[in-house]
């Protein structure tokens, strides 16, 4: 694929591509350089309601469907996706800002999801066991659950989709998938590469818009059983909301203030270079981005000055040329947000170590750039260290041991991940335990998760369900417990076992 002049998109339902109901549209620009990508259908109500329906009709085909003939189709995706795999990046690298190297692994990501849930499709295993009466026999099977709204976030276009709609279309669902606005062309190419790998019509669909119209109307619909959102706590707890008065299985993946433990006792060179990759890797716009640093006292000194000095290394740039290490921003909002962090962090007391700035030198004020922005001095109640900032800004607290590092690591809202560089094995494992947080890692940053384990948070980053591995599979079916009672007479569970 050629790198996208602006062009015009629709939404697919029920097999077609469509405008939306409203003749609206919206644009997509690359947060690089302003460069126009596309233009596409600005959907309401209307546009949802059709793609349920057609999602909703061609459920009661593809339910039966062997799951292992549906396991192939992902098979086949996971191929072509690894065919397109530089094109997608190339393209990630514009409309989302991604630097090439990350861009890759996002796409990968999908295909390593695609192969791992294609292989469900011969697995999907319930449970036989004995049952407790003579001549029964018990089992429990997954069942599909119907209509899934997907919604997801700018931050991994490609990899996000491919964690919520492969779990969900090998057990037996079918999917309206709307992606995020900073992010639309990302979402439609998956969607085509779906259809290039042979997703029926009507399985899979697309419809582009706002959370408030879109998103919103996907999760009040009647015929939308399951809604897999990932995003901010504030639109966690407003579908939530939405969602309660139909009961629906709502799972959220939502936001994360991750910290890196870096005890006295740490290999410094790679806790620095850890450090600089999980808070400036994707600029800092991962769920799982290290915002914070909790440093020993007797490392902290040196720890900061390596730090500043690893930052202000790193260049700034567009993310498809290969000597760029941090990209741009998503968006001017974003700019302005994580810019008064900044100046909150220096209200509080806080010392700026390095970056606090808009970037406009070479070019780069055609996009939205922030220079790597480091905090000392930091105290654990402060702003900064408490709410996601969402940019490539992290904040550094000095603390007496280790205990006191996973109180700190711990004191706040979220969850999600962890980690802790020692080179001691029983603080290791008391880390392990005690960190409260869906991920921890040991002697690595709080950033890179593997398809095959399970992927969320606790606390407010999430509300108790998993992405990823077998635990995926747990949200998008539900399981029916089977009897077949062989005995020919009325056996009554409780009462007759004492025969
Ligand atoms: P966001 O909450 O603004 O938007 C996420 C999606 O929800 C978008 O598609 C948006 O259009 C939609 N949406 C917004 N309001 C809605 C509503 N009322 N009803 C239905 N849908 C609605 O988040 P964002 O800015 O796109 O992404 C950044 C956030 O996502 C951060 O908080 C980040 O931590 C979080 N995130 C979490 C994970 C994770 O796995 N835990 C991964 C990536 C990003």
């Amino acid at each position: 694929m050629a790198i996208l002049g602006a062009k015009t998109f629709q939404n697919y339902i029920g097999g077609e591509w469509v405008d939306a109901a409203s003749g609206e549209t919206f644009e997509s620009t690359s947060p690089a350089n302003g460069d126009a990508i596309g233009t596409f259908p600005k959907s309401s109500r209307e546009d949802v309601d059709r793609a349920v329906a057609a999602a909703k009709e061609a459920y009661e085909d593809w339910r039966l469907v062997p799951a292992p003939r549906r396991g192939e189709i992902l098979f086949r995706f996971a191929q072509l996706l690894t065919e397109q795999k530089e094109d997608l990046s190339q393209l990630m690298a514009r409309e989302m800002g991604k630097v090439l190297p990350e861009a890759r692994g996002d796409v990968q990501e999908a295909i390593d999801m695609a192969y791992y849930m294609g292989g469900e499709g011969r697995r999907l295993f319930g449970q036989t066991t004995p049952s407790e009466l003579p001549d029964k026999f018990n089992m429990s099977v997954r069942q599909p659950i119907g209509v899934v709204g997907v919604i997801t976030p700018w931050n991994f276009p490609i990899a996000i989709p491919s964690w919520k709609t492969l779990p969900a279309l090998v057990s037996g669902n079918t999917v309206v998938f709307k992606p995020a606005t900073d992010t639309p062309t990302l979402g439609e190419r998956y969607v085509e590469i779906l259809i290039e790998a042979g997703i029926p019509a009507g399985v899979v669909n697309i419809v582009h818009g706002g959370g408030g119209e879109v998103g919103n109307a996907l999760v009040e619909h009647p015929d939308v059983p399951v809604i897999s959102l990932t995003g901010s706590r504030e639109t966690g707890v407003e579908v939530t909301k939405t969602g309660a008065d139909r009961l629906k299985h709502i799972h959220l993946e939502l936001g994360g203030k991750n910290a890196i433990i870096v005890l006295d006792d740490a290999d410094l060179d790679l806790a620095v270079e850890g450090i600089v990759w999980s808070a400036f890797g994707t600029t800092g716009q991962r769920c799982t981005a290290a915002s914070r640093v909790i440093a020993q006292e007797r490392v902290y000194d040196e720890l900061t000055s390596r730090l500043v000095g690893a930052a202000e290394q790193l260049r700034l740039g567009v993310g498809w040329e290969e000597d760029t290490d941090v990209g741009p921003v998503i968006n001017q909002a974003a700019l302005e947000k994580i810019h008064s962090y900044t100046t909150i962090g220096q209200d509080e007391g806080a010392t700026l170590l390095t970056g606090g700035e808009v970037a406009s030198d070479n070019g780069l004020d055609k996009g939205f750039y922030y220079r790597p922005t480091i905090f000392g001095d930091v105290d654990a109640e402060m702003r900064i260290a408490q709410e996601e900032i969402f940019g490539p800004t992290t904040a550094v607290i000095k603390v007496r041991d280790a205990d006191e590092a996973i109180e700190v690591s711990n004191g706040i809202k979220y969850g999600l991940s962890s980690s802790i560089f020692t080179r001691d094995v029983n603080k290791a494992f008391r880390a392990m335990r005690d960190l409260k947080a869906g991920i921890t890692y040991i002697n690595a940053g709080t950033i890179g998760a593997e398809v095959h384990l399970p992927f969320g948070g606790v606390k407010d980053t999430g509300n108790g369900h998993r992405e990823a591995g077998q635990a995926a599979l747990d949200f998008f079916t539900e399981w029916k417990s089977i009897y077949v009672d062989y005995s020919g007479r009325l056996q009554r569970a409780q009462i007759d076992t004492a025969d």
